[in-house]
Protein backbone atom coordinates (compact mmCIF):
# COMPACT_ATOMS: atom_id res chain seq x y z
CA UNK A 1 0.00 0.00 0.00
CA UNK A 2 1.79 3.21 -1.30
CA UNK A 3 0.09 6.10 0.69
CA UNK A 4 -0.54 9.19 -2.03
CA UNK A 5 1.29 12.47 -1.23
CA UNK A 6 -0.90 14.99 1.40
CA UNK A 7 -3.67 16.36 -1.13
CA UNK A 8 -3.73 19.60 0.72
CA UNK A 9 0.22 20.58 1.20
CA UNK A 10 1.52 17.36 -1.04
CA UNK A 11 3.90 16.62 1.83
CA UNK A 12 4.99 12.51 1.42
CA UNK A 13 5.15 10.18 3.37
CA UNK A 14 2.47 10.47 5.29
CA UNK A 15 2.17 8.53 8.45
CA UNK A 16 -0.23 5.37 9.04
CA UNK A 17 -1.77 4.00 12.04
CA UNK A 18 -3.82 1.39 11.90
CA UNK A 19 -6.71 0.32 13.74
CA UNK A 20 -7.66 -3.17 12.77
CA UNK A 21 -6.62 -4.97 9.48
CA UNK A 22 -7.53 -8.68 8.24
CA UNK A 23 -4.79 -10.26 6.47
CA UNK A 24 -6.09 -11.31 2.85
CA UNK A 25 -4.02 -14.73 2.76
CA UNK A 26 -3.44 -14.71 -1.31
CA UNK A 27 -1.33 -16.96 -2.93
CA UNK A 28 -1.05 -14.55 -5.57
CA UNK A 29 3.04 -14.75 -6.23
CA UNK A 30 3.03 -11.61 -8.10
CA UNK A 31 2.62 -9.72 -5.55
CA UNK A 32 5.39 -6.95 -5.99
CA UNK A 33 6.89 -5.21 -3.11
CA UNK A 34 6.34 -1.52 -2.22
CA UNK A 35 7.77 0.72 -4.31
CA UNK A 36 9.45 3.51 -2.49
CA UNK A 37 7.93 3.83 0.54
CA UNK A 38 6.46 0.59 2.97
CA UNK A 39 3.99 2.20 4.69
CA UNK A 40 3.49 -0.82 6.69
CA UNK A 41 7.48 -0.51 7.88
CA UNK A 42 6.81 3.27 8.06
CA UNK A 43 9.92 3.64 6.56
CA UNK A 44 11.41 4.73 2.99
CA UNK A 45 12.61 1.39 1.07
CA UNK A 46 15.58 2.94 0.54
CA UNK A 47 16.50 3.09 4.08
CA UNK A 48 15.18 -0.01 5.11
CA UNK A 49 17.79 -1.87 2.50
CA UNK A 50 20.75 0.39 4.69
CA UNK A 51 20.00 -1.10 7.53
CA UNK A 52 20.19 -4.45 6.09
CA UNK A 53 16.53 -5.39 6.43
CA UNK A 54 15.13 -6.98 3.73
CA UNK A 55 11.37 -5.86 4.47
CA UNK A 56 8.78 -8.57 3.80
CA UNK A 57 6.55 -6.50 1.37
CA UNK A 58 4.95 -9.76 0.33
CA UNK A 59 3.28 -9.96 3.25
CA UNK A 60 2.79 -6.51 3.96
CA UNK A 61 0.95 -5.54 0.56
CA UNK A 62 -1.43 -8.64 1.97
CA UNK A 63 -2.65 -6.83 5.18
CA UNK A 64 -5.75 -4.75 4.57
CA UNK A 65 -6.39 -2.36 6.42
CA UNK A 66 -10.18 -2.20 7.79
CA UNK A 67 -9.88 0.71 10.08
CA UNK A 68 -7.03 3.56 10.61
CA UNK A 69 -6.11 7.06 9.71
CA UNK A 70 -3.58 8.95 7.66
CA UNK A 71 -2.09 11.60 9.19
CA UNK A 72 0.25 14.65 7.41
CA UNK A 73 2.64 15.39 10.46
CA UNK A 74 3.73 18.61 7.61
CA UNK A 75 0.11 20.30 7.77
CA UNK A 76 -1.81 18.16 11.14
CA UNK A 77 -4.13 17.26 8.42
CA UNK A 78 -5.62 13.51 9.31
CA UNK A 79 -7.62 11.59 7.13
CA UNK A 80 -9.93 8.58 8.10
CA UNK A 81 -9.91 4.83 6.56
CA UNK A 82 -13.08 3.19 6.99
CA UNK A 83 -14.17 -0.16 5.54
CA UNK A 84 -11.30 -0.39 3.55
CA UNK A 85 -11.12 3.23 1.86
CA UNK A 86 -8.80 6.09 3.04
CA UNK A 87 -10.83 9.06 2.37
CA UNK A 88 -8.54 11.90 1.30
CA UNK A 89 -11.15 14.74 0.99
CA UNK A 90 -10.51 18.25 1.01
CA UNK A 91 -11.20 20.51 3.62
CA UNK A 92 -14.44 21.91 2.31
CA UNK A 93 -15.54 18.51 1.54
CA UNK A 94 -15.53 16.92 4.72
CA UNK A 95 -18.01 16.27 7.15
CA UNK A 96 -17.49 18.08 10.84
CA UNK A 97 -20.32 15.72 12.63
CA UNK A 98 -19.18 12.57 10.92
CA UNK A 99 -15.53 13.61 11.41
CA UNK A 100 -15.39 14.26 14.90
CA UNK A 101 -17.38 11.17 15.47
CA UNK A 102 -14.27 8.92 13.83
CA UNK A 103 -11.74 11.04 16.47
CA UNK A 104 -14.32 10.11 19.41
CA UNK A 105 -14.80 6.76 18.60
CA UNK A 106 -10.82 6.15 18.05
CA UNK A 107 -9.26 8.59 20.27
CA UNK A 108 -7.35 5.87 22.26
CA UNK A 109 -5.84 5.15 18.92
CA UNK A 110 -5.23 8.28 17.02
CA UNK A 111 -2.22 10.18 18.66
CA UNK A 112 -2.64 13.46 20.85
CA UNK A 113 -1.14 15.83 18.19
CA UNK A 114 -4.53 14.98 15.94
CA UNK A 115 -6.94 15.11 18.61
CA UNK A 116 -5.44 18.34 19.95
CA UNK A 117 -4.74 20.56 16.77
CA UNK A 118 -5.59 17.85 13.70
CA UNK A 119 -6.56 19.60 11.24
CA UNK A 120 -9.73 20.29 9.46
CA UNK A 121 -11.55 19.12 12.64
CA UNK A 122 -9.99 18.11 16.31
CA UNK A 123 -11.22 17.96 19.84
CA UNK A 124 -10.05 21.07 21.52
CA UNK A 125 -12.97 22.73 20.85
CA UNK A 126 -16.28 20.69 21.08
CA UNK A 127 -17.95 22.84 18.59
CA UNK A 128 -15.73 25.19 16.52
CA UNK A 129 -18.46 27.39 14.92
ZN1 LIG B 1 6.06 -2.95 2.25
ZN1 LIG C 1 -0.37 17.96 4.61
Amino acid sequence: MDLLACPICKSFPLQLIVFNEVNMSSSDSNIKSCDEYCSYYGKKMVDLKNEGASPDCKSCLQIQIVNGIITCQNCDRWYPIIEEIPHMLPDELRNEKEDKAFLIKNKEKIPQAILGRGRPFNLSHPITE
